[in-house]
Protein backbone atom coordinates (compact mmCIF):
# COMPACT_ATOMS: atom_id res chain seq x y z
CA UNK A 1 0.00 0.00 0.00
CA UNK A 2 1.70 3.11 -0.82
CA UNK A 3 1.18 6.13 1.41
CA UNK A 4 -1.41 8.88 -0.44
CA UNK A 5 -2.98 11.97 1.00
CA UNK A 6 -5.84 10.26 2.60
CA UNK A 7 -3.30 7.57 4.47
CA UNK A 8 -4.22 7.57 7.96
CA UNK A 9 -1.36 8.09 10.93
CA UNK A 10 -0.57 6.23 14.05
CA UNK A 11 2.53 6.33 16.13
CA UNK A 12 4.45 5.48 19.21
CA UNK A 13 5.33 8.14 21.21
CA UNK A 14 8.09 8.00 24.69
CA UNK A 15 12.14 7.80 24.88
CA UNK A 16 13.79 5.64 23.74
CA UNK A 17 11.72 4.73 20.37
CA UNK A 18 14.60 3.32 18.25
CA UNK A 19 14.69 -0.20 19.76
CA UNK A 20 10.64 -0.19 19.50
CA UNK A 21 9.36 -3.47 17.90
CA UNK A 22 6.20 -1.80 17.70
CA UNK A 23 6.97 -0.02 13.83
CA UNK A 24 7.46 -3.19 12.18
CA UNK A 25 4.50 -4.81 13.82
CA UNK A 26 1.95 -2.70 12.86
CA UNK A 27 3.29 -1.60 9.24
CA UNK A 28 3.37 -5.33 8.58
CA UNK A 29 -0.06 -5.73 9.82
CA UNK A 30 -1.65 -2.52 7.88
CA UNK A 31 -0.04 -4.04 4.42
CA UNK A 32 -1.03 -7.52 5.23
CA UNK A 33 -4.88 -6.63 6.04
CA UNK A 34 -4.68 -3.54 3.39
CA UNK A 35 -5.28 -1.11 5.80
CA UNK A 36 -4.43 2.60 4.72
CA UNK A 37 -2.44 3.65 7.64
CA UNK A 38 0.84 4.31 8.68
CA UNK A 39 2.85 4.06 11.94
CA UNK A 40 6.02 6.00 12.87
CA UNK A 41 7.76 6.42 16.37
CA UNK A 42 8.55 9.70 18.04
CA UNK A 43 10.91 10.29 20.79
CA UNK A 44 9.35 12.19 23.38
CA UNK A 45 10.72 13.13 26.93
CA UNK A 46 8.28 12.96 29.95
CA UNK A 47 8.22 16.54 30.06
CA UNK A 48 7.25 16.97 26.52
CA UNK A 49 4.23 14.52 26.63
CA UNK A 50 1.28 17.38 26.91
CA UNK A 51 2.67 19.41 24.23
CA UNK A 52 3.06 16.39 21.85
CA UNK A 53 -0.20 14.80 22.62
CA UNK A 54 -1.59 18.72 21.58
CA UNK A 55 0.02 17.64 18.37
CA UNK A 56 -1.54 14.84 17.54
CA UNK A 57 -4.81 16.25 18.42
CA UNK A 58 -4.53 18.96 15.87
CA UNK A 59 -2.86 16.25 13.58
CA UNK A 60 -6.12 14.19 14.27
CA UNK A 61 -3.73 10.89 14.16
CA UNK A 62 -5.83 7.69 14.43
CA UNK A 63 -4.38 6.46 17.37
CA UNK A 64 -1.19 6.50 19.26
CA UNK A 65 0.89 3.85 21.88
CA UNK A 66 2.72 5.43 24.53
CA UNK A 67 6.03 3.90 25.95
CA UNK A 68 7.76 4.31 29.04
CA UNK A 69 8.22 7.72 30.74
CA UNK A 70 5.03 9.09 29.42
CA UNK A 71 2.54 6.09 29.92
CA UNK A 72 1.22 8.29 33.53
CA UNK A 73 1.83 11.58 32.24
CA UNK A 74 -0.44 10.89 29.22
CA UNK A 75 -3.69 9.79 31.97
CA UNK A 76 -4.44 13.44 32.63
CA UNK A 77 -4.17 14.22 28.43
CA UNK A 78 -7.09 12.21 27.77
CA UNK A 79 -10.66 12.70 27.42
CA UNK A 80 -12.12 9.52 28.48
CA UNK A 81 -10.66 6.32 30.31
CA UNK A 82 -11.16 3.23 30.10
CA UNK A 83 -11.52 0.99 33.36
CA UNK A 84 -8.37 -0.92 32.96
CA UNK A 85 -6.46 2.19 32.13
CA UNK A 86 -8.22 4.32 35.54
CA UNK A 87 -7.32 1.47 37.75
CA UNK A 88 -3.90 1.03 36.47
CA UNK A 89 -2.98 4.47 36.71
CA UNK A 90 -1.21 5.04 33.63
CA UNK A 91 -2.10 4.71 29.43
CA UNK A 92 -0.45 2.68 26.94
CA UNK A 93 -3.13 3.15 23.63
CA UNK A 94 -5.11 6.21 22.84
CA UNK A 95 -7.75 5.98 20.33
CA UNK A 96 -8.66 9.13 18.86
CA UNK A 97 -12.65 8.96 18.68
CA UNK A 98 -14.51 11.38 16.50
CA UNK A 99 -11.73 14.14 17.54
CA UNK A 100 -12.13 12.63 21.49
CA UNK A 101 -8.81 10.71 22.89
CA UNK A 102 -10.05 7.79 24.85
CA UNK A 103 -6.84 5.95 27.53
CA UNK A 104 -6.63 2.42 27.42
CA UNK A 105 -4.29 0.00 28.93
CA UNK A 106 -3.67 -3.00 26.83
CA UNK A 107 -0.82 -4.33 29.02
CA UNK A 108 -2.80 -7.11 31.61
CA UNK A 109 -4.72 -7.95 28.44
CA UNK A 110 -1.86 -8.88 26.34
CA UNK A 111 -0.30 -11.00 29.71
CA UNK A 112 -3.79 -12.65 30.00
CA UNK A 113 -3.81 -13.37 26.06
CA UNK A 114 -0.54 -14.81 26.05
CA UNK A 115 -1.66 -17.20 28.74
CA UNK A 116 -4.66 -17.92 27.14
CA UNK A 117 -2.19 -18.69 23.71
CA UNK A 118 -0.66 -21.01 26.22
CA UNK A 119 -3.69 -22.24 26.96
CA UNK A 120 -3.61 -21.27 30.57
CA UNK A 121 -6.98 -19.68 31.65
CA UNK A 122 -7.27 -17.64 34.91
CA UNK A 123 -10.44 -16.99 35.79
CA UNK A 124 -11.10 -18.54 39.22
CA UNK A 125 -7.40 -18.90 39.71
CA UNK A 126 -4.96 -18.38 42.84
CA UNK A 127 -2.32 -16.34 41.46
CA UNK A 128 1.52 -15.23 43.09
CA UNK A 129 2.88 -12.41 41.17
CA UNK A 130 6.48 -10.52 42.23
CA UNK A 131 6.50 -6.56 41.73
CA UNK A 132 5.03 -3.94 42.05
CA UNK A 133 6.15 -1.40 39.29
CA UNK A 134 4.26 -0.73 35.90
CA UNK A 135 4.09 -4.43 34.48
CA UNK A 136 3.14 -5.48 37.91
CA UNK A 137 0.43 -2.91 38.25
CA UNK A 138 -1.25 -3.75 34.93
CA UNK A 139 -0.84 -7.70 35.61
CA UNK A 140 -2.41 -7.53 38.69
CA UNK A 141 -5.58 -5.25 38.24
CA UNK A 142 -6.44 -6.53 34.97
CA UNK A 143 -6.28 -10.28 36.25
CA UNK A 144 -8.02 -9.48 39.23
CA UNK A 145 -10.61 -7.54 36.15
CA UNK A 146 -10.36 -10.86 34.46
CA UNK A 147 -11.89 -13.11 37.42
CA UNK A 148 -8.94 -14.65 39.11
CA UNK A 149 -10.17 -15.36 42.02
CA UNK A 150 -7.31 -14.82 44.58
CA UNK A 151 -4.05 -13.09 43.95
CA UNK A 152 -1.02 -13.13 46.55
CA UNK A 153 1.86 -9.56 45.44
CA UNK A 154 4.93 -9.95 46.66
CA UNK A 155 7.02 -6.52 46.41
CA UNK A 156 10.29 -5.13 47.39
CA UNK A 157 10.37 -2.62 50.04
CA UNK A 158 11.69 0.34 47.21
CA UNK A 159 10.37 3.06 45.88
CA UNK A 160 7.35 1.12 44.09
CA UNK A 161 6.44 -0.70 47.53
CA UNK A 162 3.47 2.36 47.80
CA UNK A 163 2.27 1.60 44.75
CA UNK A 164 1.53 -2.10 45.74
CA UNK A 165 0.06 -1.05 48.60
CA UNK A 166 -2.44 1.43 46.43
CA UNK A 167 -3.15 -1.58 44.12
CA UNK A 168 -3.91 -3.86 46.35
CA UNK A 169 -6.64 -1.12 48.23
CA UNK A 170 -7.91 -0.49 44.99
CA UNK A 171 -8.47 -4.04 44.39
CA UNK A 172 -10.09 -4.47 47.63
CA UNK A 173 -12.58 -1.80 46.93
CA UNK A 174 -13.36 -2.11 43.41
CA UNK A 175 -13.27 -6.02 42.98
CA UNK A 176 -14.63 -7.19 46.54
CA UNK A 177 -14.78 -10.71 44.44
CA UNK A 178 -11.01 -11.27 44.07
CA UNK A 179 -8.97 -12.36 47.80
CA UNK A 180 -5.56 -10.14 47.06
CA UNK A 181 -3.21 -9.58 50.09
CA UNK A 182 0.52 -7.99 50.28
CA UNK A 183 3.76 -9.48 51.37
CA UNK A 184 7.80 -8.27 51.62
CA UNK A 185 9.55 -10.03 48.62
CA UNK A 186 12.42 -10.44 51.12
CA UNK A 187 10.57 -13.54 52.60
CA UNK A 188 11.49 -16.28 50.96
CA UNK A 189 9.61 -18.76 53.00
CA UNK A 190 6.13 -17.15 52.93
CA UNK A 191 6.81 -16.64 48.54
CA UNK A 192 7.42 -20.50 48.25
CA UNK A 193 4.71 -21.21 50.54
CA UNK A 194 2.43 -18.57 48.54
CA UNK A 195 3.58 -20.04 45.35
CA UNK A 196 3.23 -24.00 46.91
CA UNK A 197 -0.88 -23.18 46.82
CA UNK A 198 -1.12 -21.31 43.37
CA UNK A 199 -1.73 -22.09 40.11
CA UNK A 200 0.44 -19.58 38.61
CA UNK A 201 3.59 -17.78 39.64
CA UNK A 202 4.27 -14.72 37.59
CA UNK A 203 7.78 -13.13 37.78
CA UNK A 204 6.81 -8.84 37.10
CA UNK A 205 9.97 -7.27 38.32
CA UNK A 206 13.26 -6.57 36.73
CA UNK A 207 15.11 -9.66 38.18
CA UNK A 208 16.04 -12.04 35.11
CA UNK A 209 16.62 -9.30 32.97
CA UNK A 210 19.95 -8.22 31.55
CA UNK A 211 22.24 -7.50 33.27
CA UNK A 212 20.17 -9.32 36.50
CA UNK A 213 20.13 -12.53 34.18
CA UNK A 214 21.70 -15.07 36.22
CA UNK A 215 19.29 -14.51 38.88
CA UNK A 216 15.94 -15.85 39.54
CA UNK A 217 13.66 -14.86 42.28
CA UNK A 218 12.95 -18.84 42.52
CA UNK A 219 15.81 -20.74 43.85
CA UNK A 220 14.47 -23.86 45.86
CA UNK A 221 13.42 -26.12 42.56
CA UNK A 222 11.38 -28.43 44.90
CA UNK A 223 8.63 -25.34 44.29
CA UNK A 224 8.20 -26.19 40.88
CA UNK A 225 5.45 -28.45 41.05
CA UNK A 226 4.63 -29.63 37.62
CA UNK A 227 1.09 -28.32 37.72
CA UNK A 228 2.31 -25.21 38.45
CA UNK A 229 2.38 -22.82 35.17
CA UNK A 230 5.35 -19.89 35.57
CA UNK A 231 4.96 -16.58 33.35
CA UNK A 232 7.87 -14.17 33.14
CA UNK A 233 7.46 -10.41 32.22
CA UNK A 234 11.21 -10.13 30.94
CA UNK A 235 11.42 -10.40 27.24
CA UNK A 236 15.04 -9.84 26.90
CA UNK A 237 16.57 -12.74 27.23
CA UNK A 238 13.73 -14.75 25.47
CA UNK A 239 13.72 -17.16 28.30
CA UNK A 240 14.93 -16.08 31.77
CA UNK A 241 16.40 -18.80 34.41
CA UNK A 242 13.01 -18.87 36.13
CA UNK A 243 12.18 -20.36 32.58
CA UNK A 244 14.40 -22.38 31.85
CA UNK A 245 14.10 -23.76 35.87
CA UNK A 246 10.90 -24.18 35.84
CA UNK A 247 10.59 -25.64 32.51
CA UNK A 248 13.42 -28.22 33.21
CA UNK A 249 10.90 -29.27 35.86
CA UNK A 250 7.72 -29.83 34.23
CA UNK A 251 6.19 -26.05 34.54
CA UNK A 252 4.08 -24.97 31.94
CA UNK A 253 5.72 -21.49 31.22
CA UNK A 254 4.56 -18.45 29.66
CA UNK A 255 7.47 -16.09 28.53
CA UNK A 256 7.30 -12.55 28.45
CA UNK A 257 7.24 -12.17 24.60
CA UNK A 258 3.68 -13.32 24.46
CA UNK A 259 2.88 -10.20 26.43
CA UNK A 260 4.63 -7.73 24.02
CA UNK A 261 2.95 -9.52 21.25
CA UNK A 262 -0.46 -9.50 22.38
CA UNK A 263 -0.69 -5.78 24.35
CA UNK A 264 -0.11 -5.02 20.66
CA UNK A 265 -2.57 -7.26 19.19
CA UNK A 266 -5.07 -5.78 21.40
CA UNK A 267 -4.24 -2.29 20.74
CA UNK A 268 -4.95 -2.99 16.98
CA UNK A 269 -7.98 -4.32 17.43
CA UNK A 270 -9.16 -1.10 19.46
CA UNK A 271 -7.37 0.77 16.28
CA UNK A 272 -9.05 -0.92 13.45
CA UNK A 273 -11.37 -3.20 15.15
CA UNK A 274 -9.50 -5.90 13.53
CA UNK A 275 -7.12 -8.86 14.81
CA UNK A 276 -3.76 -8.56 14.21
CA UNK A 277 -2.04 -11.55 12.32
CA UNK A 278 -0.21 -12.21 15.78
CA UNK A 279 0.72 -15.80 14.76
CA UNK A 280 2.93 -14.17 11.93
CA UNK A 281 3.87 -11.42 13.65
CA UNK A 282 5.23 -13.32 16.14
CA UNK A 283 7.48 -15.96 13.58
CA UNK A 284 8.74 -12.41 11.49
CA UNK A 285 9.52 -10.21 14.13
CA UNK A 286 9.24 -12.09 17.90
CA UNK A 287 11.22 -15.30 17.64
CA UNK A 288 14.88 -15.83 18.16
P1 LIG B 1 9.42 -0.77 36.79
O1 LIG B 1 10.69 -0.02 36.89
O2 LIG B 1 8.12 -0.03 36.74
O3 LIG B 1 9.32 -1.84 38.01
C1 LIG B 1 10.42 -2.63 38.35
C2 LIG B 1 10.01 -3.68 39.38
O4 LIG B 1 11.12 -4.56 39.59
C3 LIG B 1 9.65 -3.09 40.75
O5 LIG B 1 8.62 -3.86 41.33
C4 LIG B 1 10.96 -3.27 41.55
O6 LIG B 1 10.71 -3.39 42.94
C5 LIG B 1 11.43 -4.61 40.99
N1 LIG B 1 12.87 -4.83 41.11
C6 LIG B 1 13.87 -4.15 40.49
N2 LIG B 1 15.05 -4.68 40.85
C7 LIG B 1 14.79 -5.70 41.71
C8 LIG B 1 15.59 -6.63 42.43
N3 LIG B 1 16.92 -6.61 42.34
N4 LIG B 1 14.96 -7.55 43.22
C9 LIG B 1 13.62 -7.58 43.31
N5 LIG B 1 12.80 -6.73 42.66
C10 LIG B 1 13.38 -5.81 41.87
O7 LIG B 1 9.58 -1.70 35.51
P2 LIG B 1 8.44 -2.37 34.61
O8 LIG B 1 8.07 -1.43 33.52
O9 LIG B 1 7.36 -2.92 35.48
O10 LIG B 1 9.30 -3.53 33.94
C11 LIG B 1 9.71 -4.67 34.68
C12 LIG B 1 10.20 -5.73 33.70
O11 LIG B 1 9.10 -6.09 32.85
C13 LIG B 1 11.30 -5.25 32.76
O12 LIG B 1 12.16 -6.33 32.51
C14 LIG B 1 10.56 -4.89 31.47
O13 LIG B 1 11.35 -5.03 30.31
C15 LIG B 1 9.47 -5.93 31.49
N6 LIG B 1 8.24 -5.54 30.78
C16 LIG B 1 7.75 -6.43 29.90
C17 LIG B 1 6.58 -6.13 29.21
C18 LIG B 1 6.07 -7.13 28.22
O14 LIG B 1 5.23 -6.76 27.40
N7 LIG B 1 6.50 -8.37 28.29
C19 LIG B 1 5.91 -4.91 29.46
C20 LIG B 1 6.44 -4.04 30.40
C21 LIG B 1 7.62 -4.36 31.05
Amino acid sequence: MEISGHTQLLCLIGSPVGHSGSPVMYNYSFKKLGLDYAYLAFDIKEEETEEAVRALRLFNVKGFNITMPCKTKVVSCCDELSREARLIGAVNTVVNQDGRLIGHNTDGLGWVRSCREKGVEIRGKKMTIAGSGGAATAITITAALEGMEELSVFARKDSFYENAQATVEKLQREVPGCRIRLFDLEDKNKLYQEIGGSDIFTNATRVGMKPMDELSLVEDMSVFREELVVSDVVYNPRKTRLLTDAEAAGCRIVPGVGMLLWQGAEAFKLYTGMEMPAREVMERYFSD
